[in-house]
């Protein structure tokens, strides 16, 4: 079990989100650089640089963002006792419907793997689980997500 902050808030929820940009923005870049860019974003905002605790690019890479024990900056009232991780969006569709235009078959391997490897983990939810807003571009259903045991 992880916990966050100093208050010690067990984390039990994961928060998806997909980074709203323009189709091919960050095409060519690599995990690097759009880590960087979105830092640069987050800091213009006030926020004390990225927000999230990791970012997956189209291809399934992963990024590290703030250390998991550390609260996040991702989701309004959602932050404590979460992990918000960023879905870099490729837009191509790989199969009909909306559901698999916002992230790649790779990333949805690589963010399984990586939830369970993570202890402690009970909820997948969507940024748009909270608040009005599209991200993360699709109605998030936790069983897609979660490891069965
Ligand atoms: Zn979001």
């Amino acid at each position: 079990m992880i916990f966050q902050g100093n208050a010690r808030y067990p984390v039990r929820e994961v928060v998806l989100h997909c980074a709203a940009i323009r189709t091919g923005q960050f095409d060519g870049m690599s995990g690097f650089q759009v880590f960087s860019t979105i830092n640069r974003w987050h800091v213009e905002r006030g926020f004390t640089g990225f927000g999230y605790h990791g970012l997956f690019m189209p291809d399934g890479t992963w990024v590290s963002g703030r250390n998991f024990e550390r609260i996040g900056a991702h989701c309004l009232e959602r932050n404590r006792g979460s992990l918000g991780f960023l879905l870099i969006e490729s837009r191509k569709v790989e199969r009909v419907g909306q559901f698999w235009d916002w992230f790649t078959t790779a990333q949805w391997r690589a963010l399984r793997a990586k939830i369970a490897e993570i202890d402690g983990i009970e909820r997948v939810t969507g940024h748009n689980d909270y608040a009005e807003k599209l991200c993360p571009g699709f109605k998030v259903k936790q069983e897609d997500w979660l490891p069965v045991f």
